[in-house]
């Protein structure tokens, strides 16, 4: 199973990746992105569209 990783220095905290996958993402005090579930990428998900889905390339496939 393929798995997400976000990298917190280049997160800006925009709220787009929960806001599309609140099953795969929380929010922090600061509006940042904390993973859910060990970033494990559920099988009706593409992964390339989670990663797409951050402006900042914070998201990858790991
Ligand atoms: S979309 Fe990217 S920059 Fe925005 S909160 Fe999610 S990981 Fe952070």
């Amino acid at each position: 199973m393929p798995r997400i990783a976000v990298d917190h220095d280049y997160c800006q905290a925009h709220g787009r990746c929960y806001a599309r996958f609140p099953e795969l993402f929380d929010a922090d005090d600061e509006g940042r992105a904390v993973l859910l579930g060990g970033g494990a990428v559920p099988e009706n998900v593409d992964p390339e569209e989670i990663v797409a889905v951050c402006p900042e390339s914070a998201i990858t496939l790991v």
